[in-house]
């Protein structure tokens, strides 16, 4: 009865699509447990290029029960238009199962993530201005609306009426915008309700059955580690946990359930959004790695900032979400290079930081420790076994494998199932 958690261990963009797209194969349910439609992942199946927001890839596999878990946050216009755009390109998307406890996205949530960001000015978080930060917040402190209240009209307009009464102020007062109507709000979301009850599942009991009946679960989080609310970068992070804990919080599991906790892992790091980033490179480095990696969001298009592997952050991200393996991407995109930096360790008033430093100032003007490793300079995305890597290559996996807290058990080399290498014995 294994579960299975998949985790970016960087900020998110690390390929989870496509290390969900090798393990789909043998798994039988794949499972959101937080995040919103912020979230944006590529899943190329068959030559069909799908990009997911809120919809678990497991979507692209028949085979696969896709779950919207308790801890996602459900804006059910866009989910419904995400469903639709699947719908259109031909995927069948009667099997998806969304919790009832999962927390509405209300519009309220969405005008106040655009005003309260611009608010902020300088020192704007530069999220994604779905909304998800004030679902989340308007969970901890219990006056969301979730997906059961759907069905129940008359406790949705109550709660509705409670809450926007605040949010309208707030709106109004502090922002100077419109307030809200709760009837077309409660209109709205009654058409929502139809459309989406044959999805609603009891999906803790649904999950439990699976694997009491030995069926594989896969937990699929978005973002990543550096951004996890609790041990990310904060503030420059995301609104819930997608650390393997809140992988367990989300979906309702325990921990004797997992077996695997595999961490995505980028052959670089890259980072949208504000925030600290020691390895960040400008210039000719960073152009030349944003366009090999193609690195432009999935949700918003927002070009994004890039830097070298960084060692320190893996470690941490090792410890934090308790790996027991690395799924390595996007190594292809490092054959530009004649050199390769990595960053081992962090310097900081003379001292130097082995390990993720306890106090935010110090990661803020950290300089990186960088030991330098011989390119490969040639394609590497035909290689279809791992012994026929170039020598360089090997030896930067071997050493970035001592540096990161896990084994290195598989190394992308290019978009697609076929550019996968698995090392032996890992
Ligand atoms: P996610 O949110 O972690 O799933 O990451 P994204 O989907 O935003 O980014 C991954 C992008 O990189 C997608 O366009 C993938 O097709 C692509 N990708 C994944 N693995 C590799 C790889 O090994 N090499 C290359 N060149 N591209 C990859």
């Amino acid at each position: 009865m294994p579960a299975i958690i998949l985790v970016g261990t960087q900020w998110g963009d690390e390929g989870k699509g496509k290390a969900t797209d090798l393990l789909a194969d043998d798994v039988d349910y794949v499972v959101r447990y937080q995040g919103g439609s912020n979230a944006g992942h590529t899943v190329i199946v068959d030559d069909l290029e799908l990009k997911l927001h809120l919809v678990p890839s497991g979507i692209a596999y028949p085979a696969v029960t896709p779950v919207i878990g308790d801890g996602v946050v459900v804006d059910p216009a866009a989910l419904l238009e995400e469903l639709d755009e699947l719908t259109a390109k031909g995927l069948d998307v009667s099997q998806l199962k969304i919790s009832g406890n999962a927390h509405l996205v209300m519009p309220y949530h969405r005008e106040l993530d655009k005003v309260t960001e611009r608010y902020l000015g300088k020192q704007k978080l530069g999220t994604t201005k779905r909304g998800i930060g004030p679902a989340y917040a308007d969970k901890a402190a219990r006056v969301g609306l979730r997906v059961q209240d759907l069905y129940d009209m008359k406790i949705f307009r109550q709660k509705l009426d409670v809450v926007l009464r605040e949010k309208n102020a707030t709106l109004s007062r502090v922002y100077n915008r419109m307030p809200m109507q709760a009837g077309d709000i409660e209109t709205e979301h009654a058409v929502y309700a139809e459309r989406l009850r044959p999805y609603i599942t009891d999906t803790v009991g649904l999950l439990h059955d699976a694997l009491e009946d030995d069926r594989t679960v896969m937990l699929e989080g978005a973002q990543g580690t550096l951004l996890d609310l609790d041990h990310g970068t904060y503030p420059f992070v995301t609104s819930s946990n997608p650390v393997a804990g809140g992988a367990l919080t989300g979906a309702g599991l325990g921990p004797k359930h997992v077996d695997r906790v595999i961490g995505v892992t980028k052959a670089y790091v890259t980072r949208v959004g504000s925030g600290p980033f020691p390895t960040e490179v400008s210039g000719e480095v960073a152009d030349r790695l944003t366009a090999a990696g193609h690195e432009f969001g999935t949700t918003t298009g927002r070009q994004r900032r890039v830097g070298w592997f960084d060692a320190v952050l893996i470690r941490y991200a090792a410890r934090v979400n308790g790996l027991t393996e690395h799924f390595l991407t996007k190594m292809d995109v490092l054959s530009e290079f004649d050199t390769l930096r990595v960053c081992r360790a962090y310097r900081y008033a003379g001292e130097e930081y082995e390990h993720f430093p306890p106090h935010q100032s110090i990661f803020h003007r950290a300089e990186p420790v960088y030991e330098e490793h011989p390119g490969w300079r040639t394609d590497i995305s035909d290689v279809r076994d791992y012994r026929s890597l170039p020598a360089e290559a090997q030896a930067f996996v071997d050493r970035i494998e001592e540096l990161s807290g896990a084994p290195i058990r598989y190394v992308s080399v290019g978009p697609s199932r076929a550019q996968t290498l698995e090392r032996d014995g890992r």
